[in-house]
């Protein structure tokens, strides 16, 4: 199913042109107009599913392994020396275009720092005791 007011719905579907650098009948991967470094990608599924939450598991499924591939050809085609698979669920997240996509980041060494936390701390009896709770809704 299609958004007619989703942007990435027209783009994946090719009705907006993009950047793209692969497409089968499940995806369009593209660049991201706003890179966080050269090469970053986007893969959309061409299918609207708002986030992780919603998405049919069997097109899920195929993302990984797709990711895989495209950080492969960053790093024999750009050079990239590792990337990050990155993927934000709500807006609170960093989500900011409500059509599932995750996104593939090449990273050079000697490049910025961005997918990074200030690791906390949690005493095991903490862990166990959300892993409870998070474990009751799957
Ligand atoms: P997120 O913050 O995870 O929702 O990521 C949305 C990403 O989409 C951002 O990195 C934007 O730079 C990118 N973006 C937004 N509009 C377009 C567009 N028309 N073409 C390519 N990338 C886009
Ligand atoms: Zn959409």
């Amino acid at each position: 199913m299609r958004d007619e007011n989703c942007i990435f719905c027209k783009i994946a579907n090719g009705e907006i042109p993009s950047a793209t650098i692969y497409e089968d009948e499940t995806f369009r991967v593209i660049l991201d107009l706003g890179p966080a470094s050269k090469g970053h990608a986007l893969i959309l599924p061409k299918e609207h599913f708002k986030d992780l939450c919603e998405a049919d598991p069997a097109v899920t499924a195929k993302i990984l392994p797709l990711a895989g591939r495209i950080g492969r050809a960053m790093k024999e085609q750009l050079g990239a020396d590792g990337f990050n698979v990155v993927q934000n669920n709500g807006g609170c997240a960093g989500q900011t275009v409500f059509h599932l996509h995750v996104h593939v980041i090449p990273r050079y060494e000697g490049g910025p720092s961005m997918v990074s936390w200030t690791p906390g701390k949690g005493t095991s009896e903490e862990l166990a005791e959300i892993a409870e709770v998070i474990k009751q809704g799957l």
